[in-house]
């Protein structure tokens, strides 16, 4: 039992993303949930590219912008969403790069 689970190479190292089943790592076997888009969830959110607060939501550390898998975006507002943190970035509320 032990034996096919355990790698020799895994054994030294305990890798942080060593999870205890397969059943996270394969895709078919992941729970699907369904993700809404915030923006389209709630009508009432406006994307402004002058709000700082609400832009830095949207880039990491790096000042990247995130992929719609981390905002949870919806296809035409995550092209929102880009358009407005490069417009942030224009005006300087938001970096083009950092660290
Ligand atoms: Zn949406």
């Amino acid at each position: 039992m032990a034996d096919k689970k355990s790698n020799n190479r895994n054994n030294k190292k305990k890798r942080f993303n060593n999870n205890n089943s397969d059943e996270e790592f394969n895709p078919k076997f992941r729970k699907m949930r369904k993700k809404v888009c915030s923006m389209c969830a709630n009508k009432e959110i406006v994307l402004d590219y002058k709000n700082y607060d609400q832009m830095k939501k949207f880039v990491n550390e790096k000042g990247k912008i995130l992929p719609r898998r981390a905002t949870g975006a919806c296809a035409k507002h995550q092209r929102e969403i880009t358009q407005a943190v490069k417009r942030a970035r224009h005006i300087a509320i938001l970096p083009y790069t950092q660290g």
